[in-house]
């Protein structure tokens, strides 16, 4: 059997995926770019955590996996006293261990991840590193993973001893080798039929650990599960969602009076299933009245960084490149202020500053989600203390436009239970829906990051167009906000 690590975690969560991946790979929707860019930060974190173990070699990435493993054993036996991506087979398991650490009573395995927590399929990732080692007679003293620490606050410089933890999940390891041998049958089953795939239904594992790759071919290909079905009930929960799948209920209209659901979950249910809104006009006037003209509707984009690049800020926070505001007068007037970063450097005192120029400290000011903003201006507000009255009275002031969706004063259908912006939008003003769809290169959140993210790496015309992807993209998010209000002032 062939095998790497990264297949063998991939038949942890389900081996169906893993024969898809073998000998089905056409089927398999590719990386997009969220998950390019999670793979590149992966790269770089890996890097930076080998300067932990100082007097290493990296052994060179070839698809020649026997010409690594000669020159892993060769370094081993001179004496390298840490080797990155040290490669190993043991039956035909291929394994390359971030770090390895030898000394001479032993070696000591690191697993590197770019996140910031161990995950149980961390584990799994580990356990058959350990395996294939301890198979090939190799004694082991420690396994541990090592990941970043996102209660790290960056100084002047960078601490790699503070941005990492280095988490010992030996005994947890150890405890996981005497399944391995029987994971690895079950597999080798499996892969002997090279036509027939694995009869393995859908359920939760296609979203856990990660949503799968194949997808695509196993919900709607092959079940046939349609576009709105009772996997989209928003809230209900991946463990009643199967219940209800495995009682051959997939429509919403065919689950049972009886169902046990909570009331949000009770009521997107009976809406969907009545196709008709629910509207709760006083509760929706009362929140109107609170809100005074002129309006100020602002909306953050931001970027994170999992290695902090510059001084006061934790790995991924939410750093702030771009605003938005739209500025909505009484009479139906609207102008539209802006901001963009420069790529490359920290400018979020510039930022702050504007902010605090482009709205006084005494209007409305309307976000939608507005813990995410606030959260964005109280760190700014900790961090320059001479504008920091100003921007906590913006925070005192601002009201949240999702509080008539989330608090199911206003129902449609289409919202499909949820609150979230991309559901309420397009059922509220469905236009806006194509006029995000017709925006150059950025229409969403995540593309905005990314599109910020590497801007440095473009070349001035290209950088320039980008960055009136970002400007328009921006600036529709708080006109999408100005017509959102302008539907429930109509009601
Ligand atoms: S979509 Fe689900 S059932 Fe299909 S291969 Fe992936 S995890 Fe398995």
């Amino acid at each position: 059997m062939n095998l790497s690590k990264s297949l063998y975690t991939k038949g942890i969560q389900c081996p169906k995926a893993l024969w898809l991946k073998k000998y089905k790979p056409s089927v398999l929707i590719p990386p997009d770019e969220q998950a390019q860019a999670i793979f590149e930060t992966g790269n770089i974190v890996g890097d930076l955590a080998c300067q932990l173990f100082l007097d290493g070699k990296e052994v060179p990435y070839t698809t020649n996996y026997d010409e690594m493993i000669s020159t892993t054993k060769e370094w081993i036996e001179v004496g390298v006293s840490n080797i990155y991506e040290a490669t190993f087979n043991y039956e035909g398991i291929l394994i390359m261990v971030d770090i390895l650490k030898i000394e001479d009573d032993g070696v000591s395995i690191y697993e590197v991840k770019s996140s910031t927590e161990v995950k149980d399929i961390y584990l799994h990732d580990v356990s058959i590193q350990y395996y294939v080692l301890q198979n090939l007679g190799y004694s082991i003293k420690s396994a541990s993973v090592v990941h970043i620490n996102n209660e790290y606050v960056r100084g002047e410089s960078l601490e790699l001893d503070k941005l990492f933890k280095i988490v010992d999940v030996t005994s947890e390891i150890q405890s996981l080798q005497s399944n391995i041998s029987i994971i690895l049958k079950e597999f080798e089953t499996y892969l002997e039929d090279k036509v027939n795939e694995p009869d393995i239904d859908i359920g939760s594992h296609c979203n856990k650990p990660y949503e799968c790759d194949a997808k695509n071919y196993c919900w709607k290909v092959q079940r046939q599960i349609p576009d709105y079905s009772i996997f989209n009930i928003f809230n209900l929960g991946s463990k009643k969602q199967v219940e209800l799948y495995n009682q051959g209920i997939i429509d919403i209209e065919d689950i049972p009076e009886d169902f046990d659901m909570t009331a949000n979950q009770k009521q997107a249910v009976e809406n969907y299933k009545s196709k008709v809104s629910y509207i709760d006009k006083e509760n929706i006037n009362a929140f109107l009245e609170n809100l005074t003209y002129p309006i100020y509707h602002l909306d953050f984009e931001t970027y994170q960084q999992a290695i902090p690049e510059y001084k006061g800020i934790r790995p991924f926070e939410q750093i702030p490149f771009q605003y938005s505001l739209h500025i909505e007068y009484e009479d139906g007037t609207l102008i539209n202020k802006e901001y963009l970063s420069e790529d490359s450097i920290d400018n979020r005192y510039e930022l702050a500053q504007k902010l605090c120029e482009d709205i006084p400290n005494d209007v409305t000011v309307l976000a939608y989600n507005m813990s995410f903003e606030k959260g964005v201006i109280k760190r700014l507000a900790n961090l320059f203390p001479n504008l920091s009255t100003h921007l906590l009275a913006i925070n005192e002031n601002m009201q949240d436009l999702m509080i008539p969706f989330q608090k199911k004063w206003y129902v449609t259908p289409s919202k499909q239970g949820s609150y979230s912006i991309k559901y309420v939008l397009p059922a509220l003003v469905p236009e806006f829906e194509k006029a995000y769809k017709e925006l150059a290169g950025v229409q969403n959140g995540s593309q905005a990051m990314n599109a910020f993210a590497n801007l440095s790496k473009l070349n001035e015309e290209e950088k320039q167009k980008m960055r009136t992807s970002l400007l328009e993209y921006c600036k529709l998010d708080t006109l999408a906000m100005v017509k959102i209000l302008d539907v429930l002032k109509n009601l």
